[in-house]
């Protein structure tokens, strides 16, 4: 459990068992109890995180910032593993300055690996660009396929596979290509009744 190390009212450093403030008087039982929620739901931020259920995760995230107790640096820390997590790498580099010397180092590493991991997507995007403009759509339909293992969360990439999916006649993958578009909330509206044009599979 976590313990206040200042009173929340007037700032006098308490001591680790202090039941009231020697200070102003106040009564930290609230505060302790407050700082507790928020140390489960910082934990809880973390699961989810790990997990995938990224959504739930960002909700907690949310709520933990308009409680004042929650330290700017861990919350920091949780709000750059979502950015991680979700691929989201211009809110993550400007989260880097706010973390802690503790985290900073191992998310820093994080965040460059994906930085190196988009720039992998990127080439590959170009060369399956090249192939599919000479009409070679098997091969730029392996590119990316191969890109978006990469970096998922740019929807010009699934736009472009998806085209190249559907000149190759890959159906399955085409569906897939659609559900990647909609959790992004980024299917063009040209595409909004493919499926009904789509032959079942
Ligand atoms: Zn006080």
């Amino acid at each position: 459990m976590l313990v206040l190390d200042a009173c929340p009212l007037c700032r006098t450093t308490l001591s680790e068992s202090a039941k009231s403030c020697p200070s102003c008087g106040a009564d930290m039982a609230p505060w302790s109890d407050i700082a507790a929620i928020s140390e489960s739901y910082i934990g809880n931020a973390r699961e989810l995180i790990t997990e995938g259920e990224l959504e739930k995760a960002e909700a907690i995230i949310s709520r933990l910032t308009q409680l004042s107790e929650v330290d700017p640096q861990v919350l920091a820390g949780l709000q750059l593993r979502l950015a991680l997590a979700c691929q989201d790498l211009g809110t993550a580099r400007g989260l880097l300055d706010a973390l802690s010397p503790a985290d900073r180092s191992f998310l820093m590493e994080q965040v460059v690996e994906l930085e190196q991991r988009e720039a992998l997507a990127r080439e590959l995007y170009n060369q399956a660009l090249t192939a599919a403009r000479r009409g070679e759509y098997v091969r730029g339909a392996r590119h990316m396929e191969i890109c978006v293992r990469h970096f998922s969360a740019d929807p010009a990439l699934w736009e472009l596979k998806l085209k190249l999916d559907l000149k190759c006649a890959y159906y399955l993958r085409v569906y897939a290509d659609l559900r990647a578009l909609d959790h992004l909330n980024a299917r063009p509206a040209a595409w909004l009744q493919l499926e009904n044009m789509l032959p079942p599979v």
